[in-house]
């Protein structure tokens, strides 16, 4: 039997029978639409070879979209009353019992995955898509590429080039892990509750090869924060406390390192910040 998708009838005679009502809290928008789901999915070239992870599952939207294609699924749920009942949701939809893990979690604490998942798709809880998408690619190593929902604005800055006004500290840090790019829109109303911001699809992949060891990405992303937090200053001022102590001294590992110390922090790319952190 192949795998049906939830209608938003049932998403709501689900809720209703949970007693869940979604919170802000915990960024609870269940997508009620089967063609925006699909889109994901198809976004994230999942095919049935693939092993995907999915952070957030909710009532199981996605969740069944990702394995009508044939790929296992393993979902990590905060919410304890979605993820206990997840597992009957997907059963009552022909999914076979070997095909879903759920894990009943924060995402942000899990650090390790059943089977190794190689692919993440998820729409993500938006109060904290950007700390659990850099907690996923630094924790798991076999990560190779996603799609993820995230607020708009937050997409745009994680694909977001160097020089653009939107570029900040996200975007040099998914830059670390690899390529990013935009890969759609979502409109507010296949969700429900309708949320007040509007959402995208970003993909990224991940570098063949590590770009350091993790004492390197610590001290790139030190130097990244410190380079944000005074975007408008020069970065041998805004990176003095990180680099020595005094502008000067920043002024003279800058151009160690191949940095003009007069530039500011949204000029740079990840491989100049990664420059300055090895030295
Ligand atoms: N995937 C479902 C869908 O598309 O309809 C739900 C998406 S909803 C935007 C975000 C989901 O993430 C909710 O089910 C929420 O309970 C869950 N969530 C929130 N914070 C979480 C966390 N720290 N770890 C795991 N799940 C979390």
């Amino acid at each position: 039997m192949p795998v049906s998708l939830l209608g938003a009838a049932e998403i709501r005679r689900l809720a209703a029978e949970l007693d869940v009502t979604p919170t802000k809290k915990l960024g609870q928008n269940f997508v009620v639409d089967a063609n925006t789901v699909r889109k994901i999915v198809h976004a994230a070239r999942v095919t049935a070879s693939d092993r995907v992870v999915e952070i957030g599952p909710g009532l199981g939207s996605l969740t069944l979209a990702i394995l009508e294609t044939g790929a296992s699924v393993v979902a990590v749920e905060i919410d304890h009353r979605l993820a206990e009942r997840l597992p009957a949701t997907a059963a009552a939809h022909d999914v076979p019992a070997d095909r879903l893990t759920v894990i009943d979690a924060d995402a942000l604490r899990v650090d390790d995955l059943p089977g190794e998942p190689g692919v993440l798709v998820a729409n993500l809880p938006y109060n904290v898509s950007v700390p659990v998408l850099l907690h996923f690619l630094e924790t798991f190593s076999y990560l190779e590429r996603g799609v993820v929902m995230v607020q708009a604005e937050v997409g745009e800055r994680l694909a977001a080039p160097p020089g653009s006004k939107i570029y900040g500290a996200p975007s040099v840090k998914a830059a670390w892990y690899g390529s990013w790019r935009l890969a759609g829109t979502v409109s507010r109303q296949v969700f429900w509750p309708v949320p007040n911001v509007d959402s995208v699809l970003v993909g990224f992949d991940r570098d063949a090869e590590p770009r350091g060891t993790e004492e390197h990405r610590r001290r790139t992303f030190q130097i990244v924060d410190a380079a944000f937090q005074q975007r408008r200053k020069m970065l041998r001022q805004a990176l003095a406390g990180v680099l020595g102590g005094t502008a000067a001294q920043a002024s003279a590992m800058l151009e160690q390192a191949g940095v003009d110390p007069t530039l500011r922090g949204e000029q740079l790319t990840v491989d100049d910040y990664a420059r300055i952190a090895a030295l």
